[in-house]
């Protein structure tokens, strides 16, 4: 039996009533039970009554990132504390982390929610299943090791980092699935080549990659290192966690919304306004069935668009695209915005180039610059008998790379080739982005301070 598949295919109008009625339901749990959004719904002239249609969601208010920080640790909590079972965080490298808790219920849903996206995957009961996500605050390692349990897994927990061991365990316990960050999963696929294995003699057959941006470039890299099929899985702990959007084993193009729990809207990042179907934009979220941590419309920060046509595998929840990045993370060059995933397909497609890059922002007066720096694969590393960045090899493949950089991104790039293995390897989400903006002043000369 494929895992909830009448949910999954339920008719659009009735779900829509699903969602309206949980709405319902939301609106009225945080209008009486979280001081912050009773406020702010009054402020508006929102009654929970008055959400009548699912279009009355545009009526809400918006709810960001600063107004969990400003509520920090538990001030958005919509149960009391003895009723949560669970807390959650983001990594919280910028301060304070933001903090999020569940009921046994929550836990519950977001299980099923998870156990679902496996499936969606490709994953079945009695599959061993090595969780490479971090275990802690951050949701990817429990949040995928609580599906994976509902779902009747064996599930590994390994987590992230102490790479060799991982190997050991993966040629040891052969699990059908695996689940971490892609740049996490290709690090373990490195290290096997370095002691002399080969990926593809793994038993995995699929793997479950989320928590920071990739591309399809990324995703064929995976796929032919492990011979395996990858999919793209999206949530965010304000949200709730993985889970919130899965992509399908058949199509594998774009996430499944898991609607019955999540409504989802696209809108324009700077006016607010709603975008059509198939327009990118900001993703906002609000949770339906949420009881510690309920959240209306939440601007994620992260770029996407919704598919208008529906998905050949027969699901009729709403397709996301895959996240060109976060707006954050979004660098404007000279007029032009600029992803690091943008730059992350150029390097992975020059077949001269390992898959590891770094994009550096600086600034010059008041124009931010860019500076990509990537490594040489390992073959042209041996072929040329060792990095000399002046011979005709390393600088023609510089150039190939700043041509084909401008090509793409229509801005000029400054190139910086690097011997195999230099860059920082991730153990979770990678660092793709150094930003050293802040280093310099705006004197106009474009000097350090
Ligand atoms: P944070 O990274 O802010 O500490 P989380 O650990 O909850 O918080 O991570 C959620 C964020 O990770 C998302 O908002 C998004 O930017 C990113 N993310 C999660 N899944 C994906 C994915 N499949 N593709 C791209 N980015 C993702
Ligand atoms: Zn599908």
């Amino acid at each position: 039996m494929i895992w909830q598949s009448e949910i999954e295919t339920m008719n659009p109008s009735d779900l829509q009533n699903l969602q309206l009625e949980r709405l319902r339901t939301t609106v009225a749990r945080v209008y009486h039970r979280v001081p912050f959004y009773r406020k702010k719904l009054d402020e508006m002239g929102v009654k929970p009554e008055g959400i009548r249609g699912l279009e009355d969601v545009h009526k809400l208010p918006f709810t960001r990132k600063s107004d969990l920080r400003e509520n920090y640790p538990f001030g958005l909590f919509a149960v009391d504390r003895k009723e949560v079972v669970r807390i959650h965080g983001s990594s919280g490298t910028k301060g304070k982390p933001t903090v999020v808790g569940y009921t046994r219920n929550d836990i519950t849903h977001w299980s099923e929610i998870v156990a679902r996206a496996i499936t969606i995957a490709g994953g079945r009961s009695g599959d061993v299943f090595h969780n490479a996500y971090g275990y802690g605050l951050f949701t990817g390692g429990l949040g995928l090791h609580y599906g994976a349990e509902r779902l009747g897994m064996s599930v590994v927990p390994v987590s992230g980092g102490n790479t060799p061991r991982q190997v050991m365990i993966l040629e040891d316990f052969r699990p059908r699935g695996i689940a971490g960050t892609p740049s996490y999963v290709l690090n373990i696929a490195e290290t096997m080549e370095q002691m002399g294995k080969d990926p593809r003699q793994t038993s995995l057959e699929y793997g479950i990659f989320g928590a920071e941006p990739w591309s399809e470039e990324m995703r064929k890299i995976l796929e032919a290192k492990f011979n395996l099929r990858a999919l793209d899985i999206y949530g965010l702990s304000e949200v709730m966690g993985p889970g919130v959007g899965m992509e399908c084993f058949e199509r594998q193009e774009g996430m499944h919304v898991a609607e019955d729990h999540f409504y989802v809207e696209v809108i324009h990042p700077l006016t607010g306004e709603n975008l059509p179907m198939g327009e990118p934009g900001e993703l906002v979220f609000t949770s339906l069935t949420k009881e510690a941590f309920p959240i209306l419309r939440y601007r994620t920060g992260d770029i996407a668009f919704l598919y208008p046509e529906p998905c050949s595998c027969g699901r009729t929840h709403i397709r996301m695209s895959r996240i060109k990045g976060r707006i954050d993370d979004m660098v404007i060059v000279r007029g032009v915005n600029v992803f690091p995933s943008e730059i992350e397909s150029v390097v992975m497609n020059h077949p001269a180039l390992s898959p590891y890059y770094q994009v550096e922002v600086t600034r010059a007066g008041t124009l931010d610059e860019i500076a990509v720096f990537a490594e040489v694969s390992d073959s042209v590393f041996k072929d040329q008998g060792g990095f000399n960045p002046e011979s005709d090899l390393f600088r023609r493949v510089r150039h190939e790379l700043k041509t084909a950089l401008r090509n793409t991104l229509l801005i000029s790039t400054d190139v910086t080739l690097l011997a195999p293995n230099t860059l920082p390897r991730s153990t979770g989400k990678a660092t793709r982005l150094v930003d050293k903006r802040h280093l310099y002043e705006d004197s106009g000369e474009g000097l350090p301070v």
